[in-house]
């Protein structure tokens, strides 16, 4: 069973890498952002507060997101296993995640690090043109992910997760490929 979680900073092309792992090795993947933008266009009182936050490019609270995987990861049937996108961003989503994994008896998870340079980064989600991806909303995101997020891999590194890292710069089959045959060696860093 696979138990990986994709990490990396917006636009690293973490949602793509994500689903072809899904349609490859056939597991669950559960993409927060997804989640989120489909919660967003609905015209409840949770649906109005997250499209607020979505658009300032800011997270969303902890306590919200630490239900939203919990319940998705419960309601997983898929033997093969899962691949979480998108969480955790923070450290108390990634200790929350802990507790989560470990109630639900799911050892040996994989971390994997899509390192892609910031240049490259600001580059893609300029041009990517997702609603949350103007210029000043790119540059929020980006200072979220180096001051919050960006903990979540040293986090990691120093609580034994299996970490594989990879140069997410290049053709998105061949990064897939690497990701599989890292992950198949057991390939961490
Ligand atoms: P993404 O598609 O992963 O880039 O996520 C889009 C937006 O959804 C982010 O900019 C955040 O506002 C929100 N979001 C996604 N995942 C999380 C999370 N784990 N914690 C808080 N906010 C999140």
């Amino acid at each position: 069973m696979y138990k990986l979680i994709i990490f990396g900073a917006p636009g690293a092309g973490k949602g793509t890498q994500a689903d072809l792992l899904a349609k490859k090795l056939d597991l669950f993947h559960f993409s927060t952002g997804n989640y989120l933008r489909e919660l967003a266009t609905k015209e409840t009182q949770i649906g109005k507060k997250v499209k607020q936050i979505l658009d300032k490019g800011e997270l969303v609270p902890d306590d919200i997101m630490i239900e939203i995987i919990k319940e998705a990861l419960e309601n997983n049937n898929k033997q093969n296993g899962f691949i979480l996108d998108g969480f955790p961003r923070t450290i108390r989503q990634a200790e929350e995640l802990d507790k989560i994994f470990k109630s639900m008896n799911l050892h040996d998870i994989i971390v994997i690090y899509l390192n892609v340079p910031d240049e490259e980064i600001i580059k893609r989600l300029l041009l990517r043109g997702r609603s949350d991806d103007n210029e000043e909303i790119v540059r929020k995101r980006l200072s979220v992910y180096k001051e919050t997020t960006s903990k979540v891999l040293e986090y990691y590194k120093t609580n034994n997760k299996k970490i594989v890292e990879v140069n997410g710069i290049g053709d998105i089959e061949e990064i897939n490929n690497i990701i599989i045959s890292k992950i198949t060696k057991n390939y961490y860093i």
